[in-house]
């Protein structure tokens, strides 16, 4: 068996919602049918609705079931830039954290190109944490023009942790919604909805320990949001579709437990992380961290290795049978340096030998020391291969895509 440092990519199921999933499996019946089978696959879902409302401190009815955080996001993103620009066609400007996923950062980028949305990044200091003052110096400015803002609440890359109550509290004085990303942080953090202040929040089911292919979308109740997809009218009409019955009762029991076990499941985590930071720098002295200290994810740690390609050492480490990643993507198989390490003020030499090794329900200690075993071997080969060497491991290194 690998080693596997990768959760932040994808985690395992965890045993609640591989219980819900087999049963809900070999059952059948469409939640929108009028028969007793639609009547009780209807009930699993408002039953899967308010457990998962519970786990995110919402209100049953600001959840909308989607097909993961990618969809979630674009829903946010492109339904509060409709709906606000219907209400007042001034409002065309965005501001958006440097940092964004690509859900949120395409997506963005994707509205200036087609909908004639202007778009601010907003700056991150070097450890990835969002400058307050920048964002305030936004909002002073004609804040009549802004239609959203977006902060991811985690980043899926350093794991540095946003002050997203402070840019709720900011956006509330000029009454403009905030969208905050928190895929990442859900299930790892203590996560309330309610609190948070945001008019919308995505989060998705195979980050926690539930099946790949379904998320949740909050959306406060006196938010407007214009629908991307058009159909049966499901979910306030907001996303219209065939619910997942099966998909959506293991992510709420993905969600239930995730929960109800986090307090002592992030301390235990973020201990095994303290310790992986401690073997990386014990085998690797050269090994930069990177992210903030102490706000970030229990189960991230982030390195730059000087001298190597992220590619190269993440390939070394997987012939070793250890799994990680470089926790951005190379496009059309040219390696590009991650532009959140970029935003953090790296140059591009140092953003490159980029390793992300993240932890979560199924990691060990003997999982990090496998890693620290790994780790001197491999790095000295990718150094050896240095900077030139990424164009042979290229050809192997997949499409790529950022998780
Ligand atoms: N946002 C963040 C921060 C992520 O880490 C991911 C994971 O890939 C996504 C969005 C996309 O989520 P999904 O894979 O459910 O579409």
């Amino acid at each position: 068996m690998p080693v596997y440092l990768d959760h932040a990519a994808t985690t395992p199921l965890s045993a609640p919602a591989l219980a819900a999933l087999t049963t809900e499996l070999s059952r059948s019946g469409n939640p929108s049918s009028l028969h007793g089978s639609g009547r009780r696959a209807r009930r699993v879902v408002e039953d899967s609705r308010e457990l998962l409302a519970a786990a995110a401190g919402a209100h049953p009815s600001e959840v909308i079931f989607t097909s993961g955080g990618t969809e979630g996001d674009n829903l946010a993103v492109k339904g509060l830039y409709w709906a606000r620009r219907a209400a007042d066609p001034r409002r065309r400007r965005i501001l958006c954290s440097a940092v964004e996923h690509p859900a949120v950062q395409d997506t963005v980028e994707w509205l200036a190109r087609h909908e004639e949305a202007l778009v601010t990044w907003l700056p991150v200091d070097a450890d990835g944490i969002l400058s307050l003052d920048a964002l305030q110096a936004e909002l002073d400015d004609d804040p009549d023009s802004i239609a959203l803002i977006t902060v991811m609440w985690a980043n899926n890359e350093v794991g540095s942790i946003q002050p997203i109550e402070a840019v709720t509290a900011a956006a509330a004085r000029q009454g403009i919604p905030v969208h905050s990303d928190a895929v990442q942080a859900f299930g790892s953090l203590p996560v309330s909805f309610a609190r948070s202040g945001l008019a919308t929040m995505a989060v998705s089911g195979h980050k926690i320990g539930g099946p790949v292919g379904v998320g949740a979308l909050f959306v406060g109740r006196a938010v407007a949001l214009t629908p991307v997809q058009h159909g049966g009218g499901q979910e306030r009409d907001i996303r219209s579709g065939t619910l997942d019955t099966a998909g959506i009762a293991a992510f709420a029991a993905a969600a239930g437990h995730v929960t109800g076990t986090l307090a002592e499941e992030a301390t235990r985590i973020a201990a095994l992380r303290d310790h992986l930071i401690d073997v990386v720098g014990a085998a690797v002295p050269e090994a930069v961290l990177r992210g903030h200290r102490t706000l970030r994810l229990p189960g991230n740690a982030h390195f730059t290795f000087p001298g190597c390609e992220g590619d190269s050492l993440l390939f070394l480490l997987d012939l070793a049978g250890v799994e990680c990643s470089t926790g951005s993507a190379c496009t059309a198989g040219v390696p590009r340096p991650s532009h959140v390490l970029l935003a953090m003020g790296l140059t591009e030499a140092e953003a490159r030998g980029a390793q992300r090794f993240s932890l979560g329900h199924t990691s060990t200690t003997a999982d990090v020391d496998a890693l620290g075993a790994s780790l001197p071997e491999a790095y000295h080969r990718a150094r050896q291969a240095g900077m030139a060497g990424h164009a042979s491991t290229i050809q192997t290194a997949g499409t790529g895509f950022r998780s």
